[in-house]
């Protein structure tokens, strides 16, 4: 199967969020998938037959909400002799806009991967499987981390880090009294912590056995104990063959799946996840340096730094949500790009012309991700561009200290 591009991915998850946001007031959202291999002839007669079939429809505010969605997918399916190589996909009908509104809306795209079942479904929601399908992560590992005191499950998905599972026993410390009943206490112990670790064994191999894609196991924590545990086969044997490598951590809690995380991509590089952290440990070792500092950060640097053309790498945080907007003022044509939050879009208080002074109201003229501005800049000067996901140190540092928007020069300036 071929692979999506970061941007892609990026652009798919961000089309995705708004569809899922969505809602019909009825059964009244059509959805509708088309192979490349279908003929645009035979869609056509599918949604001819859909159309008459819906003029049943009880409810005369729905039956005629869907007739117009089935209609506008007709004359748009018309701009198409074939499907494209892809096949394509629609999205129509009327959603509901508060209150006792409606709004009718249309999304026809290519998906970055072929569709490959013809589909039309009629619901008060679309329907988005297929196309979320293609977003699932292939890269999944299990990890686990685990000593006498504690014992943390997770999962590695492409670059996010999820907990599953933490459990802590009650094995006493290592060190007894003393004396005659040392021997006794140590017997005893040694008995609780096997309990312990037949105990984290089973409940760790339940959940990795519920993984069916899971490619392989991380075993870590601070000390021997984990080599103990995988020499001794705690895991169930089908588990147990997928154990890539026991890794040393400080902790055995949810902030030890980073360190292990962190630790095994330094051995295993081709992991996404590693890749991520290579880029922003270089931003960052440029972050410090006092003279000659390659990093830039912020917005407004990183814009400057991209039009210049002086921009080699382009981080951006996956988790950024926020848009460009265009402003225009209809009455001087005055126009301004400004960059807000995607929660403000909803209420933003458009501002007015400072231009012709004349309490003019601008417009927003087109919007676009910041995401997807700023990898355009980037792609026309040769920057490349590193959409980095929150979820390890270096991500989450990037999103919360340097503005989500971070960049390595080609050669100093002062800016
Ligand atoms: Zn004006």
């Amino acid at each position: 199967m071929p692979e999506m591009t970061q941007r892609q991915k990026y652009d798919l998850k961000r089309q995705l969020e708004e569809l899922k946001r969505a809602r019909g007031r009825h059964t009244e959202l059509i959805s509708l998938y088309v192979p490349p291999t279908k003929q645009i002839f035979d869609v056509n007669s599918y949604l001819k037959n859909e159309f008459s079939q819906s003029q049943n429809i009880k409810s005369k505010t729905t039956m005629k909400n869907v007739l117009s969605a089935i209609e506008s997918i007709m004359s748009r399916l018309k701009q198409f002799k074939q499907a494209p190589p892809n096949g394509i996909v629609f999205f129509v009908g009327h959603k509901s806009s508060g209150a006792d509104k409606t709004e009718m809306i249309a999304y026809v795209f290519e998906p970055p991967l072929p569709i490959t079942t013809f589909l039309y479904r009629c619901d008060s929601s679309f329907y988005l499987e297929p196309l979320q399908a293609m977003l699932t992560e292939k890269e999944i590992y299990g990890l686990l981390l685990v000593d006498r005191r504690e014992c943390t499950i997770g999962i590695l998905k492409g670059n996010r880090i999820e907990m599953l599972k933490y459990m802590t026993s009650q094995v006493p410390g290592k060190h007894g009294r003393g004396g005659q009943s040392q021997r006794r206490f140590e017997r005893l112990t040694e008995i609780a912590a096997h309990e312990w670790f037949v105990k984290c064994g089973e409940v760790a191999s339940e959940i990795f056995q519920a993984e069916e894609e899971i490619q392989g196991i991380l075993v870590g924590g601070p000390g021997p104990t984990k080599q103990y545990f995988v020499e001794e086969n705690y895991l169930h044997y089908e588990v147990q063959d997928k154990i890539i490598d026991t890794f040393d951590t400080g902790y055995t809690d949810e902030f030890g799946l980073r360190e292990l995380v962190s630790s095994a991509s330094d051995t295993m590089t081709n992991l996404k996840i590693s890749q991520e952290k290579k880029l922003m440990k270089r931003f960052l070792k440029e972050v410090t340096k006092t003279e000659g500092s390659l990093a830039i950060y912020g917005e407004t640097h990183v814009r400057k730094a991209l039009e210049m053309g002086i921009a080699d790498i382009l981080l951006l945080s996956e988790d950024l949500r926020r848009y460009r907007i265009k402003l225009l003022c209809n009455s001087c044509n005055y126009l301004e790009w400004r960059t807000i939050p995607e929660d403000d879009l909803e209420e933003y208080e458009l501002p007015k012309c400072k231009k012709c002074d004349n309490s003019s109201i601008m417009e927003i003229e087109e919007k676009i991700d910041l995401i997807d501005e700023l990898s355009d800049l980037a792609e026309k000067t040769g920057c490349k561009v590193e959409i980095i996901s929150t979820g390890s140190e270096e991500g989450d540092s990037l999103f919360s200290a340097f503005d989500g928007i971070a960049g390595i020069l080609r050669y100093v300036v002062d800016f």
